[in-house]
């Protein structure tokens, strides 16, 4: 088998650092509404404190977070740093896995990678809103709140 040309190596590997970057970014969204109790498909991305719907910038994995300086852009309200963190968190652990592995199986162990950091961040998401919950009543209580 011929090896592939480098440049199409580097192509893969962007190529799969984008999509564990915006799976980091669902991961996100997934740690924030499944606690509640919400869907992960409707409503569209938004700001929780004024409720502008998020635009293509805001929804750029990291850069986005740059950009907005770790601000809504209609509200000011803090975005806060986890969300960044996650995102690059994914980014990171799929080109550590691409460059160590290579593209196969590189991608596999980078895909698992993404997916046990969504399984902790959700959990861990879980677990901060059932806490919440328990200083302000129940979690269940807690769960009808929106905004
Ligand atoms: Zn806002």
């Amino acid at each position: 088998m011929i090896p592939p040309e480098p440049v199409v190596l580097i192509a893969v590997g962007a190529y799969l650092v984008l999509v564990a970057l915006l799976m980091g970014s669902f991961i996100n969204l997934a740690a924030d509404r499944l606690p509640r109790g919400e869907s992960v498909v409707r409503p569209r991305s938004h700001c929780r404190s004024c409720g502008r719907v998020l635009d293509a910038i805001d929804l750029m994995p990291v850069c986005g977070y740059l950009i907005r300086r770790g601000r809504c852009a209609t509200c000011g309200v803090p975005i806060g740093v986890s969300s960044p963190v996650v995102e690059a968190l994914c980014g990171a652990a799929m080109l550590a896995s691409v460059v160590v592995l290579g593209p196969w199986p590189g991608a596999l162990v980078g895909l698992a990678s993404v997916v046990a950091v969504g399984v902790a961040w959700v959990g861990f998401g879980r677990l901060r809103w059932a806490m919440r919950g328990s200083r302000r009543g129940s979690p269940s209580d807690a769960g009808h709140r929106t905004r």
